[in-house]
């Protein structure tokens, strides 16, 4: 196995396939978003690899599955505690992949440890998942939780290591084999999460597999050894890999987009609402979070104080400290790769017209932004932004542009909120601020979404479920959405 010692280094990374890093045919450059410059290059897999992959994870499965659930854990556990020495370094290439602030990161190390920890716990418990069924005196009737064999695990570029964990950590529980599909922009942190773990599993239990999903996406979900696909990204790829594989169904689970309400109603705590309305889409990995509150709702009794106390707090100085990304004094990264900065960049240029009000923000740009910096001008980094919208019917209030760019619109009632909150194609998340119980209560029962946080906001936890409803997706990176549940009767007579 490699070991990554010099960062500033452009490295070749290659898949992990069968216990083995391999890649033979053509590789793509990985760019670090706060600068623009190439550090490291990537696998462009084809067909061949996907083969390749395939097989290992199924011929890894029998004997992965065969484990007592407690040795699963057993292994589990070990990953756990392998990132005890390995989580800096991962987070560093991390941050040099997607422009997450390495601040941000930090936390991220303890969270993906309670992950494998939690379904180390998990695995040996999911046979006691099953059921018994009455069924009369001459029959026994119960039920068994089984894995389904080889799952593909596409992930998004704005979480790589995170997405990575849930998938596989469950998957792997529950007793399936595993082959993980980074994103094109993200790669590099994954490959090598993936030489780590697959020191400590059996080979060809956890496998990664680096391309474009042009590429080999199709190939991959519609395998014929593959049983299940979870993907966290767009809605378009989900429809993509619907289609692939409608000729051969197989079980599949989406966590998709999101344009979430973060709602605000004049019996809030206003301080405690102007907090959260910042915190909800004014992340330190500039609003890529598939949850962020992009919508901003406010009651319009307290819209001006609302807007007006969340300026202060975002313009006053150092609120918004953007520069070198590894430097743990820096609170707000670049856009992650060239792509998305100009999808962001599209949609800050449409505030331009009458229909928005920009409260703050609006620039985008290295040169810009850090004019002090030169090592940054060609970086994708665009300003925190905050537009005001007369109504919910313009562009920005209805699309999910995944940066840093909120909109708030004026509501008069709680049935307008709740009207407008629900009137997205989207249903991932929402964000309530009321210190009145009951209609805290009456809002949660009438959003639409697989979320709903009271006076707080971004409450995910390995202790909780996290899905979507309507296009952002459905199903729950879990154990128990790892298995199928087998039926079995005994005639005892
Ligand atoms: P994306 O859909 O463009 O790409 C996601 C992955 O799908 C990548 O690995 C890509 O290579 C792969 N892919 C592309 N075409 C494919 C195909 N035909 N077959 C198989 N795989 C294919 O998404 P993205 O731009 O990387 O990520 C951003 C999106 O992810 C946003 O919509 C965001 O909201 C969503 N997201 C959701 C969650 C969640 O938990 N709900 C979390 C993070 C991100």
């Amino acid at each position: 196995m490699t070991n990554v010692t010099e960062l500033s280094k452009v490295k070749a990374y290659g898949n992990v396939i069968d216990g083995k890093i391999m890649h033979t045919g053509e590789s793509m450059e990985s760019v670090n978003p706060a600068t623009g410059e190439v550090w490291a290059t990537i696998p462009l897999s084809q067909k061949n690899e996907v083969e390749l992959v395939t097989q290992a994870a199924r011929g890894a499965f029998e004997d992965w599955a065969d484990l007592p659930a407690r040795t699963r854990g057993d292994y589990l556990r070990k990953i756990g505690d392998m990132l005890s020495q390995h989580a800096t370094e991962l987070l560093e290439l991390e941050t040099k992949n997607n422009g997450w602030v390495l601040d941000e990161h930090a936390y991220l190390a303890e969270v993906l440890k309670q992950l494998w920890y939690d379904a180390a716990g998990g695995a040996a418990l999911v046979g006691g998942q099953g059921r018994t069924v009455q069924m009369g005196t001459d029959d026994f009737g119960f039920t068994l939780r089984k894995p389904y064999g080889v799952v593909v695990g596409i992930l998004p570029w704005n979480a790589p290591l995170f997405t990575f964990t849930i998938k596989a950590a469950y998957a792997l529980a529950a007793g399936n084999t595993i082959i993980l599909k980074p994103s094109e922009h993200a790669a590099v942190a994954c490959l090598r999460y993936g030489e780590l773990i697959s020191d400590i599993l059996p080979k060809g239990v956890l496998n990664v597999i680096s391309g474009y999903g042009k590429d080999i996406g199709d190939d991959l979900v519609a395998h014929k050894e593959v049983d299940k696909v979870s993907l966290t990204g767009s809605i378009a790829t989900a429809e993509l890999i619907t289609k692939a594989t409608a000729h051969s169904p197989k079980s599949l689970l989406f966590e998709l987009g999101g344009k979430s309400p973060n709602i605000v109603f004049e019996d809030a705590d206003i301080e405690q609402a102007a907090q959260g309305v910042m915190n909800g889409i004014f992340t330190r990995n500039a609003g890529q979070i598939c949850s962020s509150a992009s919508r901003i709702l406010i009651q319009r009794s307290v819209f001006d104080e609302v807007i007006e106390r969340v300026k202060e707090m975002m313009t006053k100085k150092d609120a918004v400290r953007m520069g070198d990304t590894l430097d743990i004094n820096n609170s707000m990264g670049p856009i992650a790769n060239i792509v998305q900065y100009k999808k962001v960049c599209s949609y800050i240029d449409e505030t331009a017209n009458d229909e928005y009000e920009v409260v703050f923000g609006g620039r985008y740009g290295g040169d810009v932004l850090l004019p002090n910096e030169p090592k940054f001008a060609n970086g994708f980094w665009v300003e925190p932004t905050l537009v005001k919208a007369k109504d919910q019917t313009q562009k920005l209030c209805r699309e999910e542009i995944f940066g840093p760019v909120g909109v708030a619109i004026p509501f008069d009632t709680e049935e307008e909120a709740i009207e407008l909150a629900n009137d997205s194609t989207f249903g991932l998340a929402a964000g309530v601020w009321t210190q009145d119980l009951a209609r805290a209560h009456r809002l949660i029962d009438k959003l639409n979404a697989g979320n709903v946080w009271v006076n707080t906001y971004f409450r995910v936890a390995a202790d909780l479920p996290f899905t979507g409803v309507k296009e952002s997706g459905y199903g729950t990176d879990s154990i128990l959405d790892y298995t199928y549940e087998k039926a079995c009767v005994m005639t005892i007579k």
